[in-house]
């Protein structure tokens, strides 16, 4: 599949494969640090976040992890998650606050309180291309595979040894992200990094049959209940998940339904979106989208283009509206993405 151009508009000058050196000295120079990740945390924002509370406490620092929401049960064994807090445990002053893993402000959720907390400097850390650069210091590589990959080189520029604790949660992220070293974007700088973290302690086959392997029966009973209504049109496939239907099967709320990726695999496809309905508590309804893309096609422009972001094959936004008001139009700009990445294509390679 010969590769499709992303982004142009994309100033690609500002990514780094290597941490900057302002990074690093920020880091030198804080005592207590204020970590964050994002909203509705996968396996690479809870493995990026507990593993800079390892590495900043080996340097002799104060950390203080923060999520807006709770660590979902599959990562109950990321040793450090339970010093997590929510938004009531985040003071107000700190020398420096350090983002993982997120590509907006928005998606540090309530946990960052621009109000008081931009008095200090905050330094951004990710490896998604839609990344905003919100921060004062900046380190974005989308060429990593992982946020988690990231801070193993960090630790390797602090000469923080990738071993124990913190070889367990940064190997979390790496499998995570790549889906089990399956992703396009697995290379030989994720595999050497885990081959140290294996050999620092980390426990692959625990962290894959804990993340990768293993999912609540009500989530298949959701999936019985929503796939009668799948449909695949012009080369995008799609399922949308009423609130109703995810009460009625007993997925809690933080649980990823996981299905864009399973319908992405269905052969006649190059893209796949799930459509989860949300009805807040102030009765407001909004669409969380989740899409998926095969290799040559770029997803991430679409979400960003509705507000949200994530990398080309896998990425997301949330809508206000409900699911009928949502899905025609994102529907429609998933096709015609689709179309004009294959045009771009053919005419690359006639
Ligand atoms: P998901 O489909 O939830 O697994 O997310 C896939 C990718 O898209 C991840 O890299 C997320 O960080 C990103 N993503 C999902 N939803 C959003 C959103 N609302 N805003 C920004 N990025 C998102
Ligand atoms: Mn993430
Ligand atoms: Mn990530």
């Amino acid at each position: 599949m010969p590769p499709t151009e992303l982004h142009p508009s994309v100033d690609r000058s500002r990514f780094r494969t290597e941490p900057p050196p302002e990074l690093l000295a920020a880091i030198q120079e804080a005592r207590t640090v204020l970590c964050i990740s994002h909203v509705g945390p996968d396996g690479d924002a809870i493995g990026s976040l507990t593993g800079l509370g390892w590495l900043l406490q080996a340097l002799g620092k104060a950390p203080t992890l923060a999520l807006a929401d709770p660590v979902p049960e599959d990562f109950h064994f990321v040793p450090g998650q339970e010093r997590i807090v929510g938004p009531d445990g985040v003071g107000p002053v700190y020398d420096l606050a350090i983002c993982v893993d997120a590509s907006s402000p928005d998606r540090m959720g309530p946990v960052y309180r621009p109000q008081v907390h931009s008095r200090f400097p905050l330094a951004v850390i990710d490896h998604h291309v839609t990344n905003t650069f919100f921060g004062q210091i900046h380190w974005v590589d989308p060429s990593a595979a992982a946020t988690c990959q990231m801070l193993a080189t960090l630790a390797q520029a602090l000469d923080v040894p990738l071993a124990g604790p913190l070889a367990e949660c940064l190997l979390t992220g790496l499998v995570t992200d790549t889906l089990g070293f399956r992703t396009s974007n697995t290379d030989t700088r994720v595999l050497a990094t885990a081959i140290q973290l294996m050999e620092g302690g980390a426990d692959l086959n625990q962290i894959v049959n804990m993340t990768l392997r293993r999912r609540p029966f009500a989530m298949v009973r959701l999936w019985s209940m929503v796939l009668p209504t799948v449909t695949l049109e012009e080369g995008v496939i799609w399922v949308v998940i009423r609130q109703s239907q995810r009460e009625a099967a007993g997925v809690p709320e933080n649980a990823s339904p996981g299905l864009a990726g399973f319908l992405v695999e269905v052969r006649e496809a190059d893209i796949s979106a799930t459509f989860t309905e949300r009805v807040r508590e102030n009765g407001q309804v909004e669409v969380e989208c989740s899409f998926r893309a095969k290799p040559g096609f770029d997803v991430s422009q679409v979400a960003f283009a509705f507000g949200g972001g994530g990398h080309p094959p896998a990425a997301g936004c949330t809508l206000p509206g409900s699911p009928d008001q949502v899905v025609p139009q994102v529907v429609a700009a998933l096709q015609a993405l689709r179309r004009s990445q294959l045009a771009q294509e053919e005419q690359a390679y006639p």
